[in-house]
This record gives structure tokens, sequence and C-alpha cells, in this order.
């Protein structure tokens, strides 16, 4: 376990030595969000200390503990306060808010870590007892994924926690692919691979504090997964511990022996089984990274150039294009932390001027990979964005973005302490959509948001982060004065129903990376159908009969 847990802030992001560096202009950025938002001031929300918390009671016996000691060891066995705070919950908006305002839900009754080879053996004994087990990886799911939940007459609930689980057990170097135990979290990964020459190229945003078990459980992608792929695309094989016995896939390059089933354990989200090992498809180190800035008059010429980029199969790893609203809250965040020279107040008139006035959006281009591959895409890249009427910004743009990839969940903490309510949620969709879906998703949250504020007003930001050749995703962000303390989770739940009602109303998946936990179940018939989430249903009896792994997620309980 390269984490030491209890270095981790239990209730909010990341490490508790680091913190969002709003550097020397603080009191401007907050005084520009306060405008921003309409609002005259921040209210104080503080969050419930670990030392004040009510945990429930735990149901286990002394038995139960006893038997799980035995198969792990009574130190891999943890049922104090910070152990069940920090597991009882993920990472998303409404966790963060249930856990600050102290409600830790049904959190576990202990936390078990066990060895890849003592996974069995802990299922077997959950499955015997009645006991629901909750796989738990990083613990950065936000859609509800490891929240703690039993099914009917459950006796008991354990949160299985796979970060020892972390050892590379094979590298193939002529296949280029490498074999994890799938708790090791995403810097110890590379930094194996890397020492090797290699790399897997999975960064999502939370890749300090996620594990690979948990990127191909939910189904994720990487900020550079127009290179790398997602989750489901670089998987290889895997092994799973389930009720039934150990499961392992298919491992091989292409196969016509009938529908390839390492797609169910991607996106598996805990409900089948637990992921003890996996095998990955690697990359060479790339020698070259380029990542570069660029604007254009306004999204729909910038989304034709995405798509073109796309589609001509020029080598990209990121895109990343920011609509209007995003384009102008993260400049104006960025004169607020950073008051721009006269040279750059000069800089952005001139912009105006040449066309790129309020509807202007930015987008990131990276490529990643051999010098002269880098070199012919870029140029590739430019011409592409020439015709479609966009800028280059430079070097700095892309350099800026791809520096502070993994700090801006460092915000949320301090926006939550004054009042500020920060969610996110994305979906993807046909090219022939995406205009129609964003139009529809950007104006029902709007209206949500209006009708729930009580006061202020909220800010909705998309950008389009993920493209393939037939289609992209759309990522939101909203942020908002949150409504009258203990009203703020019915808020959030107007705007989640509208966002998710819009998205299966306009022909958007529930989500193209978050996966579907419990806060998306209701939405899944809508990408599945009727009879694809009875077959779903039926998948998961056949390999965990009494229905202990993960209750109440991505399957509807019985
Ligand atoms: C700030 C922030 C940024 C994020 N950015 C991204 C992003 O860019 N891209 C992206 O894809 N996601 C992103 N996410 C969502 C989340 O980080 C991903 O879903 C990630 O893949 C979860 O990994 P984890 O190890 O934390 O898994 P957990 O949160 O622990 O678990 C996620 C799900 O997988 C199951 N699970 C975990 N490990 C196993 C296992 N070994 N076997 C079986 N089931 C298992 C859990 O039961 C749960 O259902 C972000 C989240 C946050 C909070």
């Amino acid at each position: 376990m390269t984490i030491d847990r209890r270095t981790l802030r239990w209730n909010g992001w990341g490490s508790r030595e680091q913190a969002f560096e709003f550097g020397e202009h603080a009191e401007d950025i907050w005084a520009w969000l306060g405008e921003a938002l309409d609002i005259e001031d921040f209210e104080p929300r503080l969050a419930t200390a670990l030392d004040d918390l009510a945990l429930p009671e735990p149901t286990l016996d002394a038995d139960a503990r006893a038997a799980l000691v035995d198969i792990v060891g009574a130190e891999w066995v943890r049922a104090d306060a910070y152990e069940r705070a920090f597991h009882a919950r993920g990472r998303s908006y409404r966790d963060l808010l249930l856990l600050r305002a102290g409600d830790v839900g049904s959190a576990p009754d202990v936390v078990v870590y066990p060895r890849a080879d003592e996974v069995q053996a802990v299922l077997a004994w959950a499955a015997a007892t009645g006991v629901a087990v909750v796989p738990y990886g990083g613990g950065t799911s936000v859609v509800g994924g490891v929240s703690g939940e039993r099914g009917d007459g459950q006796a008991g609930l354990v949160t299985l926690d796979t970060t020892r689980m972390d050892r590379l057990l094979e590298l193939d170097e002529a296949s280029h692919t490498a074999t994890f135990e799938a708790g090791i979290y995403g810097p110890q990964l590379e930094r194996t691979l890397d020492a090797r020459g290699f790399t897997l190229g999975h960064y999502p945003q939370s890749f300090e504090y996620s594990t690979l078990g948990g990127w191909i459980a939910a189904r994720g992608a990487g900020q550079q997964s127009c290179r790398y792929g997602k989750a489901e695309d670089w998987l290889v094989a895997a092994k799973l511990a389930t009720p039934r016995g150990v499961w392992r896939t298919e491992s091989f390059p292409a196969s016509a022996a009938g529908p390839d089933l390492r797609q169910l354990v991607a996106g598996s989200e805990g409900a089948l089984g637990v992921i003890t090992e996996a095998t990955v498809k690697l990359h060479l180190t790339p020698s070259a990274r380029d990542y570069r800035g660029f604007i254009f008059p306004d999204f729909e010429h910038g989304v034709a150039a995405v798509r073109e980029l796309l589609q001509s199969e020029v080598l990209i790893s990121t895109v990343r294009l920011s609509d209007p609203t995003e384009t102008s809250f993260f400049a104006e965040f960025a004169q607020a932390r950073k008051p721009p020279s006269r040279t750059r107040r000069f800089a952005g008139r001139a912009l105006e001027a040449m066309g790129f006035g309020a509807q202007r959006c930015v987008l990131i281009v990276g490529h990643e990979g051999e010098r002269a591959a880098v070199e012919v895409a870029r140029a590739r890249t430019g011409a592409i964005i020439r015709r479609e009427r966009g800028m280059p910004l430079g070097r700095g743009a892309g350099d800026s973005w791809y520096r502070d990839r993994f700090a801006l969940p460092y915000i949320r903490d301090p926006l939550l302490d004054r009042g500020v309510g920060v969610d996110t949620l994305e979906t993807s969709t046909s090219w022939s959509n995406l205009h129609r879906l964003h139009r529809a998703v950007r104006d029902a949250i709007s209206t949500a948001a209006a009708a729930s504020a009580r006061r202020g007003r909220a800010m909705v930001l998309a950008h389009v982060s993920h493209a393939y050749l037939d289609g992209a995703s759309l990522y939101f962000t909203i942020i908002f004065p949150q409504a009258e303390p203990g009203a703020e989770l019915e808020q959030w739940r107007a705007i989640k129903v509208a966002a998710s009602d819009a998205i299966a109303e306009h022909g958007g998946t529930i989500s193209h990376h978050h996966g579907v936990g419990s806060d998306h179940l209701p939405w899944l018939a809508a990408d599945k159908g009727g009879l694809g989430v009875r077959l779903l249903g039926a998948i998961k009896r056949e390999l965990d009969p009494t229905g202990i792994m993960n209750p109440g997620k991505l399957v509807p309980k019985p």
C-alpha cells in the first residue's frame, strides 16, 4: 500500500497536506467568484469533525470478526472511526454533502484489507453468512459506487479495501502487456512501468488517488483517452474472486469464440465480484509530449475542428474544448489569480477585434508519441484548426493545463466551506447530436438550478474531452450558491434529475466514464432497455446468487 490512508481527508479531496493554491490574490478570487455567482457574501458552512460523528452501531458480532481475522490477520480487520468514516462513501458532491453533515449512512461494520489470495475466502465467508461486501479501491467514485448499502436481511456490511494488492506480477515485453494486482494506485503503477520504458497512459483527473481495479470496474477514461483508450479498450484479461468461485476471463489479442466476456468486467462496479488481477496493454513511454491551446470564434467551429481531427485520424492524445461559458469562466479565474499585464490586456482586446468575442472557445490539444510522429500530427492539427477559423494560443496554455491537471479537485473543499456547491456530470453522443444534447442538458440544469436557488445564480460550464470517430463526450460542471442549510440534498437531487432526464430524452448515455453506481441506476434502462437490464441481473444472479456484492449498485436490488 503506497498511500497511508490516514494522510487523506475522510470527507474531502486528497492529501491533508495539500490544498488548492489560491496565491497572493486569494481575496480578489473570492470577490470575483461572489460577483460571478451574484451573491453579496459567502456563508461559512463547517464540516462535522470526525470526533463528533455518530457512527451506526456495528451489527457484526465477535464471531464474525474472528472469522475475518482468521483469513486476513488482526492488523487488517479495522473498525475504528477513521476507517469506517473514510470508507462510508465515495467523493461525489452528494457524498461530500452527506459526509460533511456527519451522515455516514450505512458505514461498514468493518474494513478488511486482504491480500489477493485471501479475497476468495472473504467472499466465501460473506456468502455463507449473508454479509454484504463493498469492493473499495481509491474510493473516488462519484456515482455512489462505494456507499455502504446492504440487501434485505443481510447480517452486516464489510468494505473490502483492495489497496494491499499492489504488486506487478508480470511484464511481457514482447507482447507489451503487464499483469498487476488490481489495488495498485495510479502513480505507483505508472512509476513501475516507466522504470521499464512503458506506460499504460490512463490518467483520470483522480489519478493520484484511484486504483487500477477502480478504473476497470467503473469503465473509466483518462485525460489522454484519444491515444491510450478507455479501460474497456486497454483491458486484456482479468481475474475475479466471485461468490461462485474464481473467474478468469479470456486473454487473447482477438478472438471469435463468442461474445467478449471481458466487457462484463469493465464496468462491473463490484457487483459481480472483486477484480484481483488485471492484464493491461502497454505503450512505449512517449519520447515527446506536446500540449497547446487554440481559440475558436464559437463552439460550433471548435466542435467541427475536433470532429475533423478525430475523423482524419491525426495522432491525438488529448482534446479538451470548453464551451463559451467554461472558456470565459477560466479566463476570468486566471485573471483574478494573476491580474494581467498591460500587454495581456491589449492582447485580450485584440482577440475581440479579430472576431474572438463573447462566444469564443478554447481548445487544448495534446500529442504524445515519437518526436517525428508528434511533429507530423502537430502540422496536420494546425491545418485543420485553421480551416475551422481557429487560432493558436501557443504552448503556454497547453503547458499550464498539463501542469494543473490534477490540482482542480482540491478547490471543491474550500468552496463547500463557503456555501458554494460544485457538481459534475458527463455523457456522450454522436457528432450529429452533440449540439442538441449540449443545449438540452445545459438548459435543463440552468432551469433546475434557478428554481432551487435561494439566492444568486448557477454557472453551467461544459467541455468536450473524449472524442471518437463517431462522437464525443460532454462534461458539465455546475457551480452554484447552496440552498439553505438542510436543503442542500434536495437542491442537488433537483439538478441531478433534471440533467439525467434531459440526457435520456436527448440521446445521451447516462455516463461516459463515471459509471452507474446507485446515482444513475434509475436511468440505466434508458441506455440498455428493459431486457438489457434484466440480462445484467441474470449475470449477477449467476455470479452472486445471494446478492452480497455491492448491493444497490449497477443492478437494481431484487
Ligand atoms: C475529482 C475527481 C476526478 C475524477 N476524474 C475522473 C476522470 O477523469 N476519469 C474517470 O474515468 N473517472 C474520474 N473520476 C471518477 C473516479 O475517480 C473513477 O471512477 C475511478 O475509476 C475510480 O477508481 P477508484 O480506485 O477510486 O475506485 P472506487 O471509487 O473505490 O470504486 C469504483 C467502483 O468500482 C468498484 N471497485 C473498485 N475496485 C474494485 C475491484 N478491484 N474489483 C471490483 N470492483 C471494484 C467499487 O465497488 C465501485 O463500484 C473522478 C473522481 C473524482 C472525485
